[in-house]
């Protein structure tokens, strides 16, 4: 099978300092997969080269089988990006800015799935007005649109949720999950861990230009070992023998990384010890946003 989103040692260097480095990744079609990584981590580098707004330093990289560079237009035909950045042209009309989307792309008769993205993306009433007048989460909601005009097989979210309120998320997300229904292969990067959780099959962290996880989301998640047991205490003072647990202490309140289920009466029997009450209990499972944030503390030379 052709692979959607193809990556071979690409590389992007912005003077000394390394955006990309050597990176190897494959997307099949139909793949609903989260791009990860803390600011600055080289996602948005990785998507412009995609995209062909970035030349690579080296390494090739293709979109459904087509070159990003050698075959620019093919690949570009089916590759839809809804940046980061809310950019759009102030003279032209919510409508009038996708049809002459649809233009860049040789479509001339496209006004069925315009009308159908303006109302999944609940732009319709706004069809008329410039979009000058729109509110920051209608413009986002344009790029959206205008990323979806040519019904691109490959969909890549750079941020799309950022600053965009509830009801549009939980709409975008039912289009969205609609579309990878449909087939098409959706990749999206977010600081939403949450979101990509509930919404990815598969994730690939990156840190400082590196991958440093590649993994189905329920593996990654379920594979991490441990929980962690936050006790509401009626002191301050956690005693010294519970310091064998890793542990953050916020207040009153102390979370212990613990492996086994079994430690609990351990912890309990030691704060029994020293008199402290427990006013609350919470065993917490790991979840995308504990593992990412173990990734991120990791050396980065423990790379995958
Ligand atoms: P964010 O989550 O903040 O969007 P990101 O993972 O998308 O971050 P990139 O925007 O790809 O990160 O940036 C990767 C690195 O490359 C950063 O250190 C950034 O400062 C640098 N960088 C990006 N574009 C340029 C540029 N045009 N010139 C110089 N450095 C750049």
């Amino acid at each position: 099978m052709t692979p959607a989103i193809a990556v071979q040692q690409l590389g992007k260097h912005y003077g000394s300092l390394v955006a990309l480095d050597n990176i190897d990744l494959v997307i099949q079609p139909g793949e609903f997969f989260a791009l990860l990584g803390p600011n600055g981590a080289g996602k948005t580098t990785l998507i412009s080269i995609l995209a062909g707004l970035t030349r690579a330093s080296h390494g090739t990289a293709s979109v459904m089988g087509y070159d990003v560079l050698s075959d620019y237009r093919e690949a570009r035909k089916r590759l839809g990006v809804v940046p980061q950045e809310l950019v759009y042209d102030p003279f032209f009309t919510v409508r009038e800015t996708l049809v002459i989307q649809s233009g860049y792309f040789g479509l001339k008769r496209n006004d069925d799935w315009i009308d159908e993205i303006l109302q999944h993306l609940d732009l319709a009433e706004k069809a008329h007005v410039n979009v000058r007048a729109l509110s920051g989460g209608m413009k986002r909601r344009l790029l959206i649109a205008q990323a979806l005009v040519h019904k691109p097989p490959v969909i890549i979210l750079d941020e799309p949720t950022a600053g965009v309120d509830v009801d549009l998320r939980q709409s975008l997300w039912q289009f969205i999950q609609q579309l990878n229904a449909q087939g098409h292969t959706i990749v999206l990067t977010t600081h939403y861990l949450e979101e990509a959780e509930a919404l990815c099959n598969r994730v690939a962290v990156l840190k400082q230009g590196k991958i440093v996880a590649l993994d189905s989301m329920h593996h990654l998640v379920h594979n991490t070992r441990g929980y962690t047991l936050e006790l509401r205490l009626s002191s301050e003072n956690v005693p010294a023998d519970l310091q064998m647990w890793p542990c953050r202490q916020e207040g009153y309140v102390c979370s212990l990384k613990i492996t086994h289920g079994a430690e609990i009466e351990t912890i309990l029997s030691i704060l029994r010890k020293h008199e402290i009450q427990v006013l609350d209990m919470q065993l917490l499972q790991p979840d995308l946003e504990s593992v990412f944030m173990k990734l991120m503390e990791a050396d980065s030379a423990n790379i995958v």
